[in-house]
């Protein structure tokens, strides 16, 4: 986000003679440089969601997760949890944004100490 940042306060104080489209290519470079798979030069496309989560990440934890029976009252201490700050969902489900937030969790191998059944891990950002 930074080099992004810089260039287009150098466009804005016209530094350089700086145009957009020169802040385009510099950020494109460096994202290649570092993901060459992932941002490919020429005509190639790239995800956007991809360029979202590149851009806007953090080490910051945005989100607190625990681990909880599915059975029984065991739970784990909450813990730091960095879900990025760029949500993308990867299939096509027909629920609303809302419930699909509320329901960000999965079952992980774990067995409960207490009951022997399956551990689930849910995910809660913060706001
Ligand atoms: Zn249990």
């Amino acid at each position: 986000m930074k080099p992004l940042a810089s260039g287009f306060k150098k466009y804005l104080m016209d530094v350089d003679d700086i145009s957009l489209e020169d802040v385009r290519d510099i950020l494109r470079k460096r994202l290649h440089a570092k993901h060459p798979t992932e941002f490919p030069t020429g005509a190639a496309g790239a995800s956007v969601a991809g360029l979202a989560t590149r851009i806007f990440h953090t080490n910051t934890a945005s989100a607190s997760a625990s681990v909880e029976c599915t059975q029984c009252d065991y739970e784990e201490d909450l813990v730091d949890h960095n879900l990025g700050l760029v949500l993308h969902q990867m299939s096509n489900r027909s629920e609303s944004t809302g419930l699909w937030l509320k329901n960000l969790e999965h079952h992980t191998s774990k067995k409960c100490p207490d009951c022997s059944q399956p551990l689930r891990k849910l995910r809660v950002l913060k706001c």
